[in-house]
């Protein structure tokens, strides 16, 4: 029988801001079994689309994303914030509720032509898995695949992915 996952998910309003539920994805975390079976659904849809890595957000894109890398025996590239990599890098920037933001990723994490799944915790807007795709491409990355651990349809952020395969394990 297929996992429940969602049991696994504890939710917490008004956090971090009155109005947000909060997703927390700890307790799949924290449950071997759990966290393995839901990296498994993952490696399962990226498995016949021929990824060569995988780069994820800073900072939970690194915990969904690093076990499937490790699975699939392929690298992993993290995308992180202002000041974190300590190389040359290529920048996106977008836009937060209040004011903008920007990830990096170092030039070399990505060769032209190679395919790559993007992965996050949660797709809510869109805007993090946006920027990660557009690092993806100005390095000359084909994203084969984005995938979540949970999506929140309500925020349409898989609008802002149209062309690109979506794929998520829970929807809120
Ligand atoms: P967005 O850029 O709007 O798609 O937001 C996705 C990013 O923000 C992910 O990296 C999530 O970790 C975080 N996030 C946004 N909304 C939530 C939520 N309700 N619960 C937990 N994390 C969230």
């Amino acid at each position: 029988m297929a996992t429940d996952f969602t049991k696994y998910i504890a939710t917490v309003p008004d956090y971090p801001e009155k109005g947000v539920m909060f997703r927390d994805i700890s307790p799949l975390m924290a449950d071997g079994e759990a966290f393995h079976a839901a990296t498994d659904e993952i490696v399962a849809y990226a498995q016949n689309k021929g990824v060569e890595m995988v780069v994820g957000p800073e900072a939970r894109g690194f915990i969904v994303g690093c076990p499937v890398a490790y699975q699939m025996g392929i690298g992993f590239a993290p995308a992180r914030k202002e000041g974190k990599l300590p190389r040359p890098t290529v920048k996106a920037s977008y836009d937060l509720e209040y004011g903008t933001s920007a990830l990096y990723l170092h030039k070399d994490a990505i060769k032209p032509g190679q395919k790559v799944l993007v992965t996050d915790d949660l797709l809510a807007t869109g805007g993090t898995i946006g920027a990660t795709i557009q690092l993806v491409e100005d390095l000359g990355g084909i994203v084969v695949g984005t995938a979540f651990l949970i999506e929140l349809k309500d925020l349409h952020g898989r609008d802002k992915l149209k062309g690109y395969d979506v794929f998520s394990l829970m929807t809120y």
